[in-house]
């Protein structure tokens, strides 16, 4: 059995400025290999607050240098490591969050790290036993890839900020499982804010029919709208079963 913890279920500026969801990224297990997907800003804190120990992490993932993913990178690269004093733990990040003026990770820090890999579009990538797959990029003004996880026997897609694409679709298809980064609850007018709303989510649900979703990442509009309520609402309208995570919640798979 897998379980996904959702450490933080905040997107965008002010949910996160405020604090309204934390913002610590989702704990993933299975089989005894344990990564942190998408690290934000308290990931440390909310982790010990679960009794989660970063020294056993096998790995993190960073779907793109945004701050509200990736601001814990730099010391949880450190916990894992024990500050250096243990060469462990791979790191998967795209080239932007490596190299150029975007760079995330500390120079200091990367070779404590047992490996560093690049995310590339639809790759396939090992962790331990654990297998996962990127999608093709993402719309988004970050570069950007969505995740593919392998968890018992199951494949779970974390489709993390994007504006909606057609040509997103087929990366997810034939998921059991999609974990939706539902930041707005209408459409941004301005084209420059590349997130996923309601309307988008329930398209992707008709169209790809898992046996079930999960919104999470809620900026201010979704807050306002009650993604519980909005979540009911799109179980009803696709028939697929809709949960808005929280803080701290587990799904076993
Ligand atoms: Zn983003």
């Amino acid at each position: 059995m897998a379980r996904i913890k959702f450490l933080g279920t905040a997107g965008a500026r002010y949910v996160v400025a405020r604090q309204l969801r934390a913002s610590g990224g989702v704990y993933v297990e299975d089989a005894g290999t344990r990564l942190l997907l998408d690290p934000g800003p308290g990931t440390l804190v909310y982790m010990a607050r679960e009794k989660l120990r970063p020294e056993k992490l096998h790995g993190l993932i960073v779907t793109h240098v945004h701050l509200d993913h990736s601001a814990d990178l730099n010391i949880l690269v450190d916990a894992m490591t024990e500050g250096g004093l243990k060469r462990r733990g791979k790191v998967f990040l795209p080239r932007e969050g490596l190299y150029g003026e975007n760079a995330i990770l500390l120079p200091y820090l990367r070779p404590y790290t047992e490996e560093i890999q690049i995310l590339v579009p639809q790759q396939e990538y090992r962790l331990g036993d654990l297998v996962f797959r990127t999608s093709v990029r993402h719309h988004h003004p970050a570069e950007t890839y969505g995740i593919i996880l392998e968890l018992s026997g199951k494949r779970v897609g974390f489709v993390v900020d994007t504006l909606y694409f057609p040509g997103l679709l087929e990366s997810y298809r034939g998921c059991q499982i999609l974990i939706l980064n539902v930041v707005r609850y209408k459409p941004h007018p301005s084209p420059q804010v590349q997130h996923l709303c309601v309307a988008n989510v329930k398209e992707i649900l008709e169209k790809l029919r898992p046996e079930k979703a999960v919104l999470t990442h809620f900026g201010m509009t979704m807050i306002r709208a009650n993604p519980k309520q909005v979540a009911q609402k799109l179980s009803r309208e696709t028939g697929v079963p809709v949960t808005a995570a929280w803080d701290g919640m587990e799904l076993e798979i």
